[in-house]
């Protein structure tokens, strides 16, 4: 299914090659629609207000063997614009990598910023 952006107007393919099963935010500007309810991809939400990438955060930090912290992968945190409702998404593998720096940088502090970029680039 294609749908235009509703902030950046851009044509996005839900079925694009992502990694995740459910796109739910476009790669561009990484803005989405206030769709799901309960599981992401359920479509039960009557909202439909503009969900907004306001930060940056990452997946359950979790120990590892070695009782090291391991770091989880990047997650996008949105915020609705008409009802408030804040959640977190999983970045897709096509999302604008700069787009998801940029919020990184206004967000995270310095070590996580370098986590950022270590997952986004591979540095
Ligand atoms: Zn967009
Ligand atoms: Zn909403």
């Amino acid at each position: 299914m294609i749908f235009e952006c509703v902030n950046c107007k851009k044509e996005v393919d839900t079925q694009g090659n992502i990694g995740t099963r459910n796109r739910n935010h476009c790669p561009f500007c990484l803005h989405s629609l206030h769709l799901d309810r309960s599981i992401p991809g359920d479509r039960k939400e009557a909202c439909r207000g503009v969900m907004k990438p306001i930060g940056i955060t990452f997946k359950n930090e979790r120990k590892d063997k070695y009782g090291k912290e391991e770091v989880g992968e990047i997650m996008i945190i949105h915020e609705c614009s008409k009802c408030n409702v804040i959640s977190k998404n999983r970045i897709a593998g096509d999302d604008s990598a700069e787009k998801i720096l940029e919020i990184a940088e206004r967000t995270v502090n310095k070590k996580e910023l370098k986590e950022v970029k270590r997952q986004l680039f591979g540095e």
